[in-house]
């Protein structure tokens, strides 16, 4: 078997052991209706998995991902605008990470093409570091973290309507790769 096939194969044994394992009244209840309490906006990193390091269930959170966790494209905007309307989130958290690959991609000027939405977001949260910190990869993530926050509450109606409300609070948080805890920003 090639690697490929032992890949794929790893994905049918590990849903097989999931449906094993899982609940089937939970996978009943979740199949009428979903009742998220918090949309999670993450990057697409395999090592900042929102359900894994919040301890969360199926059903819990819902999570859009993308590399640099940025909300510019519209359909990221769109999603976290459909869990607020819609499933009524009463939380909305941005998660940055330590050592995050898009923000070391803006400092070695590597971006790719289609993530150049990405790319202006961390350059914005680049030039408003102080000086002292222009390469600092994790200082960099923590201010893009705080400029998605204000960018979804500019761009988003929706969302802006929600928080002045009080229906939704935003919050920001630096997820650590090394220690594995959370600090909110
Ligand atoms: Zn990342």
């Amino acid at each position: 078997m090639n690697a490929t096939m032992d890949q794929k194969q790893r994905l049918v044994d590990g849903n097989s052991l999931f449906k094993k394992t899982v609940d089937p009244m939970l996978l009943a209840r979740l199949a009428k209706k979903q009742e998220p309490f918090v949309a999670i906006l993450a990057c697409s990193d395999s090592r900042v998995s929102p359900i894994k390091i919040f301890n969360l269930s199926l059903g819990d959170a819902f999570v859009v991902r993308v590399a640099g966790n940025s909300a510019s494209d519209p359909s990221i905007l769109g999603s976290l605008e459909y869990a607020v309307e819609h499933l009524h989130v009463g939380s909305l958290l941005v998660l940055g990470h330590t050592g995050c690959g898009a923000v070391k991609a803006v400092i070695d000027g590597s971006g790719n093409e289609n993530l150049r939405p990405v790319v202006r977001d961390i350059e914005r949260a680049r030039a408003k570091v102080p000086m002292d910190q222009i390469n600092n990869q994790n200082a960099i993530a923590e201010g893009n973290v705080r400029l998605q926050l204000r960018l979804i509450e500019d761009n988003s109606r929706i969302i802006h309507d929600a928080v002045s409300d009080g229906k939704l609070a935003l919050y920001g948080a630096m997820y650590d790769l090394e220690t594995g805890l959370v600090r909110f920003v």
